[in-house]
């Protein structure tokens, strides 16, 4: 299918089609398409008197709410470009974006203006929009957020120079005036939409450069993907956060486009979810494993229904096949596993939705998008079908280079449009992918390669470990394999227990030589392992 329309053309369409219908909910207040044109269109006029220009950055430091569905809708209109932030990013990480894109204004949770007002002179942000995020709420609402923000004070410590003057707004001052004419300028699907950070799991998060070609042809695949959708009737819950790729596509652009009701959750917590599917059941859950699990295990005591999800659909790291088995017997509906990059917009591979669907696979390329399997020290050399290698991907949906990252775009982005995922994948016989390990985290000792991902499930299922983190610490002459292991409630760490049970399951090179308990293992925001920093952590103590 040809895309034909911009994000902003988009949305003008769902208003127009869905008007009096509900686009958002937030703790039960809602707001219709129609009302949503018409903040989108006030936002957009305000950011323009502010003196926003085409292809100017707009960073957006806000949790899911509805003003981050105004704002991202209201910037784009402008023919300016998002950047989505994590507003629970740490002073210095927010300021390291900043440098990177550069952006000269910002709309921000108010929980955040200050780290952002207290950026040093040299920075070039100029225009804060700060954002009560309870003025969206009904009259009476409390929540206790108790979300670990990052305070304002550390920011200014960090601070050598002094901030300069930023011109301040509030949220309600922006949305207060009049509409964008409708003869303002309109971007074209080939400028960009969105720089989309990575979620920095191997380095530094790099920005994507996404354009509404990108992410419109993202969002159409998605449709083709997934059968029976019912326009205008669906129920989105927005538990992922809107400002990774995940989440900004399945509910952003794909859930509006569908004419759906996307109710926000400013965090995910299972009761809040309980409390909401009680009066608007979703239908549609895009989430990650372990939030399944944890609300598999939920309605298995009978605290949620969730009977009335029809589509559940897992990405961004490996869904083991008994959070499938949880979820599918607990609520009798199907649980899904995609595969996807920010640098594909992001999803590019999905299971059949159905009883065909293979859980352990990421399933088969989107519509109109090719695969390859490479040798990982040479891309150009194919690997014989069945055999191991790295995951190249071209199609519509793949991002146009990295932000003011010329190097890494050139390592990323080959000739001919293919993208490297940097992931190390097999293919069965008839086309389905399962995805061993990311190549950089590959451990090779003794000449022999072990992915980590495999000994970890490995260890999952031991009775005594809750989960594991398997990594590769430095040795005489090389890397040994280790594991971090988070032990179940009463249990003590018996390292040849483990070590033993490994060795039944898996061949002697991949069994780990040391076991450290953990407390926790450290996650991103999105709650993908953070393998390196479980490395240095055991570096550190080790010293
Ligand atoms: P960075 O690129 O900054 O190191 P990241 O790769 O985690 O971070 P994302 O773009 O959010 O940033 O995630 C994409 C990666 O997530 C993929 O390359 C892959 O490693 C992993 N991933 C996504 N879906 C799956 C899946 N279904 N199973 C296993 N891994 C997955
Ligand atoms: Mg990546």
């Amino acid at each position: 299918d040809e895309v034909t329309q911009t994000l902003p053309d988009m949305i003008e369409a769902s208003i127009a089609r869905y008007g009096p219908g509900v686009a958002l909910e937030f703790f039960g207040a809602t707001t219709t398409y129609r009302d949503l044109g018409e903040q989108i269109d006030r936002a957009a006029e305000g950011l323009r008197r502010l003196g926003v220009m085409p292809g100017d950055r707009v960073a957006l430091v806000l949790p899911n709410c509805p003003q981050h569905v105004v704002a991202f809708y209201a910037v784009l209109r402008l023919g300016a470009i998002v950047v989505e932030h994590n507003p629970l990013y740490t002073p210095r990480e927010l300021r390291h974006q900043f440098e990177d894109h550069q952006a000269r204004f910002a709309i921000a949770w108010d929980k955040v203006y200050d780290t952002l007002d207290g950026f040093p002179s040299d920075l070039t942000l100029e225009r804060i929009v700060s954002v009560d995020i309870t003025d969206a709420m009904p009259l009476g609402t409390r929540i206790a957020l108790r979300l670990p923000i990052a305070k304002a004070r550390d920011a200014r410590a960090q601070l050598t120079s002094t901030p300069k003057a930023r011109k301040v707004l509030t949220w309600q001052k922006l949305v207060g005036g009049r509409r964008l004419s409708a003869r303002h300028p309109r971007p074209t699907l080939d400028d960009i939409a969105l720089l989309q950070y990575t979620s920095g799991t191997t380095g530094a998060p790099k920005g994507a450069i996404l354009t509404h070609r990108n992410l419109r042809a993202n969002a159409m695949q998605g449709r083709a993907w997934v059968p029976g959708l019912s326009e205008g009737e669906e129920t989105f819950y927005a538990v992922l956060p809107l400002f990774h790729a995940y989440g900004m596509t399945l509910c952003l652009t794909f859930a509006m486009s569908l004419g759906a009701r996307l109710v926000l959750f400013p965090k995910y917590d299972a009761k809040l979810v309980a409390d909401a599917a009680a009066k608007s059941p979703p239908t549609f859950l895009p989430a990650v494993p372990p939030i399944y699990d944890q609300l598999a295990r939920a309605a298995e005591r009978g605290n949620i229904d969730l009977k009335s999800v029809r589509f559940a659909i897992s990405g961004a790291m490996s869904l083991p096949v008994e959070t499938v088995e949880r979820w599918e017997s607990a609520t009798g509906g199907l649980l899904v596993e995609g595969y996807g990059m920010t640098e594909t917009s992001p999803v590019a591979l999905g299971n059949p939705i159905g009883p065909s669907r293979r859980p352990g696979t990421v399933g088969v390329p989107f519509p109109s998008t090719e695969i390859r399997v490479v040798d990982p020290v040479d891309w150009h050399v194919d690997r014989p079908l069945g055999e191991s290698g790295e995951l190249l991907i071209r199609g519509p949906q793949v991002f146009q280079g990295y932000w003011r990252r010329p190097t890494e775009t050139a390592a990323s982005l080959l000739p001919g449009g293919w993208v490297r995922t940097g992931d190390i994948v097999t293919v069965s016989p008839d086309g389905f992918v399962t995805v061993v390990d990311r190549l950089k985290e590959i451990i090779i000792t003794g000449g022999f390669n072990v992915a980590p991902t495999e000994v970890e499930e490995t260890l999952h299922g031991h009775p005594d470990i809750v989960e594991a983190a398997v990594v590769a610490l430095p040795r005489k002459g090389g890397e040994e394999v280790v594991a971090a292991v988070v032990l179940r409630e009463g249990t003590e760490l018996n390292a040849d227990v483990l070590r033993d049970y490994c060795r039944t399951h898996l061949a002697g090179y991949k069994v780990p030589r040391k076991f450290f308990a953990v407390e926790e293992l450290p996650r991103s925001l999105i709650g993908k392992v953070l393998r390196r920093e479980v490395r240095e952590q055991l570096l550190r103590d080790a010293e």
